[in-house]
């Protein structure tokens, strides 16, 4: 027997088990698939645990329950790509595996602004994003919020919790000249309007120096501050940046286009961990397992996998609280309601398939 372990049962993981599961795997492979929680998590929902508007139930689902896989729910604390063996925190447990796929996703990058990885909420984990809602649920009235990043979770975050919560003072630290800089004007303007309407400060050109627990430090100025979210930038899995691979700058593993690493063929990586000439996101993160899946059912039936496919992606879609939002389609920019209608669609088949 030879081992598959798929490492991380995120957007990409998830999406290489689907594929290979559906394509069929030789009898004598067996495939194990580790996530320290023991289900998947809708990650692009995560500003709704924060802003505490959903149930966690509705933002992640069950794994397959298929007698062709088996299930480690723990946490990988050592990746050693030598001997070819996996450990975890709080178990002896020691796994060792023939091919493995890292789609171990991404973390919160500080970029070592002092105070911010201890003074600030983040959303980048299920329980990063539970303990945020905690924070904001239990703010007394009229407390103050400050979301330091106004990006697509930096955007959601902010109207999620207006929505959730209208007594409380939010503020968003912009480093750029507009919100959403990546988007289309009209998104930026929608958007900009929306944060007006609904009494949300929006401060351009952020420089934020220093992060305390009562406050934000931005260009000189201190401002108190109960709860500060962290949406300002994020970087590879601190397992991933510590592998002995090529990477880019930005730390994530250079691969070749089947995704897997040049040195050593037999491990691939995917999603937030994988450098890529797109910016990270779920939808990339799962196109990249549909080719992995695809590549490695050739691999382990001993065929030469087919060069895969460039990834075209589908555009982005963001939402501002329920009934609003803005977003890409078919290259055109939206904003309204269609766009948030079309986002809850997408969710909503996601959980289906
Ligand atoms: C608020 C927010 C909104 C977003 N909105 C969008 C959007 O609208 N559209 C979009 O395309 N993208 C969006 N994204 C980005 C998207 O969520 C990520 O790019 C995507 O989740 C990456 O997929 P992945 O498979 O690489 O990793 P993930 O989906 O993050 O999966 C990583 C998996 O690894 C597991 N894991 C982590 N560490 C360990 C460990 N040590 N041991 C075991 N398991 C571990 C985790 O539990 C998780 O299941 C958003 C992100 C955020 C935070």
């Amino acid at each position: 027997m030879k081992r598959l372990v798929i490492l991380g049962g995120g957007y990409g993981g998830v999406k290489v088990l689907l594929g290979l599961l559906a394509a069929g795997i030789p009898e004598d492979i067996e495939i194990t698939l580790v996530d320290k929680n023991p289900y998947h998590s809708l990650k692009t929902e995560f500003y709704t645990i924060a802003a505490g508007t959903a149930a966690e139930k509705d933002v992640r689902m069950d794994f397959p329950d298929d007698p062709r896989v088996s299930y480690e729910f723990l946490e990988v604390n050592h990746i050693d790509t030598e001997k070819q063996m996996l450990t975890f925190s709080r178990s002896t447990k020691v796994l060792s595996y023939d091919y493995l796929v890292i789609g171990l996703g991404c973390e919160d990058n500080y970029h070592h602004i002092e105070g911010a990885p201890d003074f600030t909420q983040s959303v980048q984990s299920f329980s990063k994003a539970r303990h945020t809602g905690l924070a904001v649920g239990n703010l007394h009235a009229y407390g103050k919020v400050t979301i330091v990043g106004a990006g697509l979770s930096g955007i959601e975050v902010a109207s999620e919790i207006r929505e959730s919560r209208s007594d409380l003072n939010i503020r968003l630290l912009d480093r750029g000249s507009s919100v959403l800089s990546a988007f289309d004007p009209r998104i930026q303007a929608h958007v900009s309007d929306w944060f007006l309407k609904n009494d949300v400060e929006v401060l351009h050109h952020a420089n934020v120096e220093y992060v305390e627990k009562d406050g934000v430090c931005n260009n000189g100025i201190c401002y108190v501050n109960d709860v500060t979210i962290w949406t300002a930038g994020v970087q590879p899995h601190h397992l991933v940046r510590a592998l002995p691979y090529e990477k880019d700058r930005q730390g994530k593993v250079a691969v070749n286009e089947f995704f897997q690493v040049p040195t050593q063929p037999n491990v691939y990586v995917i999603g937030d961990c994988a450098s890529s000439i797109h910016s990270p996101s779920g939808q990339l993160a799962g196109l990249q397992g549909e080719q992995v899946a695809t590549t490695l059912q050739a691999v382990l039936l001993g065929r030469e996998p087919k060069k895969p496919k460039e990834i075209k992606l589908k555009g982005t879609l963001g939402s501002l609280g329920k009934s609003d939002g803005f977003g890409n389609m078919m290259q055109q920019p939206f904003t309204g309601f269609l766009p948030r209608l079309a986002k809850s669609g997408v969710l909503w088949l996601s959980k289906r398939h």
